[in-house]
């Protein structure tokens, strides 16, 4: 039975990076009918919040990922958050401590950080140097009296370890570069090279998908979890898989600080969830050599993480972009109105909310979904309907209305006067002002666009107009040649 975990730290905004780790876990739990277990990691009070912890709980409800263990559902290793567990970590921690497997180290930081120093000069490994390993009951003793304080410090063994990562192969890595390490602070708070692996432990976790910034802890983790299973804490150790990194602008990581990382860029901007998903899915990971775009249930039954590729994948915004304008266009049209509604209302809607008149949104909505990149562009492309007069934009108005729009703009008024009031109809008309001025039919809309939109982009303009209606369309014409 496969069990994973997403188990993020309540830190900051939730993140692209972050979201790429859950999916994988989610769609890899979901392929082997397995469990997701979601475990806050909140175990440094100075750096957590409960408003990220919302936040969090909020990104996953939104993108859909479910959990079958975790905040709000419960399950079986309740409590989810580590918060809530330090009497587990603590007791662990005395069950190292008294079968040898930890140790009591009473290093000050400026001892460990000259003779770090010391080792780098003279060109050896920097790591931990054991100092502490064998200090007899007397030393002990007598660093106590000095009123020395003590971290507890992982006894790591004296051989390579050698485990094989599901994405990148086989890893050997030898002792002298994993030296031991703290797993509990001198004010007695458990740390996360304690806590993570005691908990994926204690809920039985098999299989442990993660960002490859945390390759270099799992030679330490499977140390541990070898202790726990001597101890009877830990059944199995699971298998790892190191996802790939996630390169931004320049070629350098994606930091979670970088403004394109932050999850609520994409929400605010009106990504469909789905769009999001299979793009983020692509960080790492493809359905087939051709086929860029796809459901959540394709992903589902088609991933195997032996599939993730191991080499850093870029973060592309324009291919996020055109990934959720394609499943835009997918949605039955009911959907994607829906989908556009918190769009439509305030605080993103520049139109009294009396004005909005739903016949004319739906007349229109067809013509927006296949247009569209990102949902929030919805208003400025329907305002012209619901707003008394359309936006004065200078930059449009001077962009279009250039020497002799004037003249077109009348004749374009008179022919569309006459014409029967539907889009084929209203383009004949000023196709044919066009000519008379010898002008092509995208020089003589233009024109046109403005005046009735106060925009020079915008959905298709006959369709629009034939919504817009023959009174209110002429009204536009007319305002803008008075
Ligand atoms: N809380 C850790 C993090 O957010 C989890 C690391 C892991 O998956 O082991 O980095």
């Amino acid at each position: 039975n496969v069990r994973v975990r997403f188990c993020p730290s309540p830190t900051g905004n939730p993140h692209v990076g972050l979201v790429r780790t859950a999916l994988f876990n989610w769609a890899f739990a979901r392929h082997h009918g397995g469990t997701l277990v979601f475990r806050i990691e909140d175990t440094d009070a100075a750096r957590d919040s409960e408003e990220s912890y919302q936040q969090l709980l909020d990104a996953m409800r939104w993108l859909g990922l479910d959990w079958d263990e975790g905040p709000e559902v419960g399950g079986p290793h309740a409590p989810y958050r580590q918060s809530q567990r330090m009497d587990i970590y603590q007791d662990v921690a005395r069950k190292l401590l008294d079968a040898g497997y930890a140790y009591p180290c009473y290093c000050t930081t400026e001892e460990l950080d000259a003779r770090r120093e010391a080792a780098r000069a003279a060109g050896k490994p920097s790591g931990y140097d054991g100092q502490c390993r064998t200090l007899t009951d007397e030393q002990k003793a007598a660093y106590e009296r000095e009123g020395r304080s003590h971290i507890v410090r992982f006894r790591m063994p004296d051989e390579a370890t050698t485990f094989t990562d599901l994405v990148r192969g086989e890893i050997t890595v030898q002792a002298e570069n994993v030296t031991d390490y703290g797993i509990v602070r001198a004010n007695g708070a458990p740390l996360y090279t304690l806590v993570n692996p005691v908990d994926d432990a204690l809920m039985e976790i098999t299989h442990v998908l993660r960002g490859e910034d945390l390759l270099s802890s799992t030679p330490r983790q499977i140390a541990l979890y070898k202790a726990l299973i001597e101890l009877g804490v830990a059944k199995t150790i699971p298998q790892f898989g190191h996802l790939p990194y996630v390169m931004g602008e320049g070629n350098k990581k994606l930091s979670k600080r970088d403004p394109q990382a932050s999850l609520n860029l994409y929400r605010e901007r009106g990504f469909l969830r789905d769009g999001l998903l299979n793009y983020l899915s692509l960080l790492g990971w493809s359905l087939s050599a051709d086929q860029d775009l796809f459901s959540m249930d394709e992903m589902v039954a088609a991933f195997d993480i032996k599939d993730v590729n191991a080499n850093p994948a870029r973060f592309d915004l324009k291919k996020a972009e055109a990934i959720n304008a394609d499943h835009i266009r997918r949605l039955d049209v009911k959907t994607f109105a829906e989908a556009c509604e918190p769009w439509l209302n305030a605080p993103h809607a520049n139109w009294a909310p009396e004005n909005f008149d739903r016949a004319a949104w739906e007349a229109i909505a067809p013509h927006a979904q296949t247009r569209l990149t990102v949902l929030s562009d919805i208003t400025a492309n329907v305002d012209f309907l619901f707003l008394d007069e359309p936006v004065e934009d200078e930059a449009s108005w001077t962009k279009a209305m250039k020497e002799g729009s004037d003249a077109l703009l009348r004749t374009a008024r008179e022919k569309l006067a006459e014409a029967e009031w539907n889009a084929d109809a209203l383009k004949a008309a000023v196709v044919a002002a066009g000519e008379e001025h010898g002008l092509k039919l995208g020089k003589a809309q233009a024109p046109v666009r403005v005046a009735v939109t106060g925009r020079t982009v915008g959905l298709p303009l006959f369709e629009s107009l034939e919504i817009l209606g023959r009174e209110r369309t002429l009204a536009r014409v007319d305002a803008a040649l008075a």
